[in-house]
């Protein structure tokens, strides 16, 4: 255990974590930092898709923390936290070790939440982590393999049936996903692509309903019906039970089955166990149990403590629980972490909504930019692509995954061409959406000069 008396500690390295001591590190805080998380690797979860489809490397979408703090001065942690002590400024992890802390950033995120929906913890499969993604992966692999060799026709087709439960975002970018490949890898076993079934259950009538991405509805319908196979979406249903083989739901006053080896769970969150267990009276926690923090991300009782991301709200703010929102309130705590070590004035933190990216299919996407304009198909997946890729932490991973992606998909025509002027605006115009195009072609561009000044020296 360490005793430093002005020690800062953030649980968590995930967008509010990680990001927070990204930018401690550049803005030279004066303090020690040390970064703890259950896990080696950051993992970039709006990629997380397409490190499942194996259209991008772990390297890109999961980096290790020792990679990625490098040099940082930041202590990096694996271990899992047990609790925190508030009163004595003590967290506690499952090795054993415990860390006293001057400040403390929450940054824990949530869980995933089955409502207590019978079977559903046990037979489901999430979709949260790599290691979701490495064992679904394996799940269909084997599903794939045994429907080749099975006869009867109903049992392979419960093997080649996947259900998504949830229509939210992650539901439908799953079931999209799921829908091009799997007739993909199907077909190159010699199966017959169109015998594979996804089925997206949804409890209310419309998938998106209520979610930041709700203007995207109806390109998100329309998508969802252009893939490999299209998805069939069971709309008005709730799932009751989940079996070894089948997904119970009811539709009215109406049980009904549908066969299928493979049940994936984007239903919903529920919050942190550590975060559910602090000693807070219920009237600082929301109605989810998420800690309700002032304007400047501290906890009204303990101002010592900064939570943000998906286990924190912010008094008199709705800012939806995503990446982009933890992405911004990690530079708020970072500021104000650092005002208080120089005994300078705190801010509130200030967060916008810049828009919303979907991914809807291997190359398809839908894009809200602005609230002002919709894109959908391959020009908003190439948005999606060169935003998270300019997202993507530390400039240096940035650099080596973006240039990557700049050869392979955004620019390749352009590369050869030696004027930089022309090859701006054609990549603006291949990325084709205005404003939202310059600006990430710019981004990219300087990259690529610091890459060409990189590769000199
Ligand atoms: C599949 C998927 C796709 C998504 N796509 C998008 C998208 O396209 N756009 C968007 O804006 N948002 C998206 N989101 C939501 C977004 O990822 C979250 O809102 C965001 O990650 C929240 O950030 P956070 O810092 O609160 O938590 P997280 O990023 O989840 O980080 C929490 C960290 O805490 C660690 N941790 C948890 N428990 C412990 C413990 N006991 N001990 C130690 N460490 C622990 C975890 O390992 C993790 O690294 C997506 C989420 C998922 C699951």
């Amino acid at each position: 255990m360490s005793n430093s008396v002005y020690q800062t500690v953030i649980l968590g390295g995930g967008f509010t974590g990680l990001f927070t001591a990204l930018h401690l590190a550049h803005s030279h805080y004066p303090r020690s930092v040390i970064l703890i998380d259950q896990n080696d690797r950051f993992c970039f979860k709006p990629l997380l898709y397409e490190y499942f489809s194996g259209q991008m490397e772990a390297p890109q979408v999961i980096p290790r923390f020792s990679e990625l703090l490098c040099d940082s001065g930041i202590i990096f942690v694996q271990d899992t936290v047990e609790a925190v002590d508030l009163q004595n400024q003590k967290v506690n992890l499952v090795s054993g070790n415990s860390y006293q802390y001057s400040n403390l950033v929450l940054a824990l995120g949530s869980v995933t939440g089955y409502f207590g929906t019978e079977g559903a913890q046990v037979h489901t499969l999430p979709f949260r982590t790599q290691q979701d993604a490495i064992a679904i992966d394996r799940h269909l692999r084997d599903c794939l393999q045994r429907a080749l060799q099975i006869a009867d026709p109903q049992q392979r087709l419960q093997l080649l049936t996947v259900a998504v439960v949830g229509g939210g975002p992650s539901g439908v970018e799953m079931a999209a996903t799921l829908a091009d490949f799997l007739p993909h890898w199907y077909r190159a076993l010699r199966g017959n692509p169109q015998e594979i079934r996804v089925v997206l259950l949804n409890h209310g009538q419309e998938i998106l309903k209520g979610d930041i991405n709700d203007p995207l509805r109806s390109i998100a319908e329309t998508q969802l019906q252009k893939r490999a196979v299209p998805v069939e979406i069971l709309a008005g249903v709730e799932v009751t039970a989940v079996r070894p083989h089948a997904v119970e739901y009811q539709r009215g006053d109406r049980t009904e089955t549908l066969p299928t080896a493979t049940t994936i769970w984007t239903a919903g969150t529920a919050t942190h166990p550590v975060i559910k267990d602090l000693a807070i009276p219920p009237d600082r926690k929301d109605k989810h149990g998420r800690l309700q923090v002032t304007k400047t991300l501290q906890l009204p009782d303990f101002p010592e403590v900064f939570a943000g991301g998906d286990c924190a709200v912010v008094a008199g703010s709705s800012f939806p629980p995503t990446a982009q929102v933890a992405y911004q309130q990690a530079a708020t705590i970072a500021r104000n972490l650092k005002a208080i070590a120089l005994g300078g004035e705190l801010q509130p933190v200030e967060v916008n909504i810049r828009g919303t990216l979907l991914k809807l299919g291997l190359n398809s996407a839908a894009a809200n930019l602005f609230n002002t304009l919709e894109l959908e198909g391959e020009t908003a997946h190439l948005i999606r692509q060169a935003t998270y890729l300019t997202l993507l932490p530390t400039p240096i991973h940035d650099l080596k995954a973006t240039a990557q992606w700049l050869r392979e998909e955004i620019f390749q025509q352009y590369l050869h061409n030696q004027n930089v002027g022309k090859k701006v605006v054609q990549a603006a115009e291949v990325v084709g959406a205005g404003v939202v195009g310059l600006l990430v072609a710019r981004r990219l561009l300087k990259m690529l000069g610091d890459d060409d000044k990189n590769q000199k020296t």
